[in-house]
């Protein structure tokens, strides 16, 4: 009867939570309490070894055991399925000493239907410490403890699942709201880390045939800086990129592939791919070996399809965007982005106390070029000399189609005397190319004010330099001109 309540109370307590951790504790308190013992373990099996997962009574080290399924008592335990018990450890050939105070050892299995799924490692300071009927009275608490540990799984399982069916769907959303691909791919790194619980996550894009870190999140201490190159042989991305699939290295330290972190143990890479076409790999860290499960790469490749399909939408918004602000004819800027960036432009100037001009040219007599040799060698014209102009340009000016045959031009720290330099600069190249299929020579003119001699707005500083054009114009062509201050203008040119 007292055996009964022994059990009944036992039984409750080790299922009146879920939490597996508590679970534990209360199976090894029951087991020393209610039978006296030193020392108790419970093991669990991973594949085919026991560790120890939490213990009572043993010195520290004890839980770093790892014991092949057939070796030691708790060992054979698991391998035939029954208790096994030595009653005096001395005489018994398969004990393995692991505390020195131990006279007797029982080993009972935890078994959830047919499966061993660890074993609960009772051990007495006396010889002979289990009769008969503790044995069977710890065989049948067993079954209660494995009960309890299997609900505690499930149940951490499911909220596991569910925390990630959860982060994936708000991926999800974010990502559709997100089109700026910098932001995006923080944005990634950030969830993605926080939902699944990895010391790092990482965003490798191909550029070109090279791949690019373009973002990371985390803990660990990076080998490559973001935005820097990586070598393309040696990679566990490199293999995943080259394979198409998701693969998983859980010993990188072992392994060859130099790994993203210093400190990373095991690393997992997911091809980004979108419509058929790969983007890059999206890259997991751990610091701790063994931590990836090959059945568990589903909901993370989920994440990485809804990555890939907003990277390439972030792409094409940027491909969009740019797309507004060229000229279809020349490939250079139009003049919608030389209005926003003259502002702009305006406003650093002003700020830093830097000069900036302003460059407007226009090819002279090209109505008649046009009548002449017809509107597609026109076409053609425009384009050689809107080439020979970004030839001639720093990377930082801003060269622009402003309309029909006319250019502006955004000269950044550029002062008067300078600027009128440049623009001489663009009219002796276009007075001296050879233009095939023009016998002739096509010239330009041109007029260029000073911000903030000739006007501090937008419209001040376009207006000046088309007076200076103008100017150009009127005394013959093929000239370049400031603009004039107080009335006159001043030339330079042929
Ligand atoms: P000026 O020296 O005074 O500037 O004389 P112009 O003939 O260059 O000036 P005008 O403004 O009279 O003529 C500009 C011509 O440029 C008229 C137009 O047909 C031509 N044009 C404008 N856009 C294009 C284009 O995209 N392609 C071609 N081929 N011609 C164009
Ligand atoms: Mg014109
Ligand atoms: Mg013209």
């Amino acid at each position: 009867m007292q055996k009964i309540s022994i059990l009944y109370d036992a039984s409750q307590a080790v299922l009146s939570t879920f939490d597996l951790d508590e679970v534990l504790q209360q199976i090894l308190t029951i087991a020393r309490d209610y039978f006296h013992l030193q020392n108790v373990a419970i093991l669990l099996r991973d594949k085919n070894e026991l560790y120890v997962r939490c213990q009572v009574g043993w010195d520290e080290g004890h839980d770093k055991i790892r014991l092949p399924i057939g070796t030691g008592i708790t060992g054979a335990a698991a391998q035939q399925k029954r208790p096994v018990y030595a009653a005096d450890v001395t005489k018994d050939a398969r004990y393995i000493q692991s505390s020195r105070n131990t006279r007797s050892e029982l080993a009972v299995p935890l078994m959830v239907r047919d499966d061993v799924v660890g074993v609960l490692d009772c051990q007495s300071e006396n010889l002979n410490h289990f009769d008969s009927e503790t044995i069977d009275l710890l065989a049948l608490f067993s079954t209660q403890a494995s009960m309890a540990l299997q609900n505690a799984r499930l149940y951490s399982l499911e909220r596991q699942r569910a925390s990630q069916l959860e982060a994936i769907n708000a991926i999800a959303q974010q990502m559709t709201a997100v089109l700026d691909l910098k932001e995006l791919l923080s944005q990634v790194c950030m969830r993605i880390q926080h939902a699944f619980q990895l010391c790092h996550v990482s965003v490798l894009l191909k550029d070109e045939e090279e791949l690019v870190l373009r973002a990371s999140h985390g803990k660990l201490t990076g080998r490559a800086p973001e935005g820097g190159r990586l070598p393309d042989d040696a990679g566990l991305w490199q293999r995943a990129l080259a394979a198409g699939k998701t693969l998983i290295e859980n010993d990188t330290r072992a392994a060859s592939d130099v790994a993203l972190y210093v400190e990373t143990a095991s690393s997992m890479c997911i091809p980004l791919v979108s419509f058929g076409q790969t983007l890059g790999v999206l890259v997991l860290d751990t610091s701790r070996a063994g931590a990836f499960n090959p059945t568990d790469t589903q909901p993370l490749e989920s994440v990485a399809d809804i990555c890939a399909t907003a990277i390439q939408n972030a792409h094409y918004v940027e491909r969009v965007k740019q797309l507004a602000y060229l000229d279809g004819l020349t490939g250079i800027f139009n003049r919608r982005f030389f209005e926003l960036r003259i502002v702009e432009e305006i406003e650093r100037a002003e700020r830093f106390g830097t000069g900036m001009a302003v460059v407007m040219v226009d090819i002279d007599q090209f109505k008649r070029l046009n009548d002449e040799f017809g509107h597609l060698l026109g076409d053609e014209v425009l384009r050689q000399v809107s080439s020979i102009f970004h030839q001639q340009l720093r990377k930082i000016d801003v060269l622009c189609r402003f309309g029909g045959e006319e250019f502006a031009i955004l000269l950044c720290q550029t002062n008067a005397v300078h600027a009128l330099g440049v623009a001489e600069k663009l009219r002796k190249s276009v007075e001296a190319w050879q233009f095939p299929g023009v016998p002739r020579r096509v010239t330009i003119s041109a007029g260029t004010a000073n911000y903030s001699e000739h006007g501090t707005t937008r419209d001040e500083l376009v207006k000046a330099a088309d007076a200076g054009l103008y100017a150009a114009k009127q005394a013959g062509r093929n000239r370049v001109f400031l603009a004039p201050r107080r009335g006159l203008a001043q030339g330079s040119g042929k």
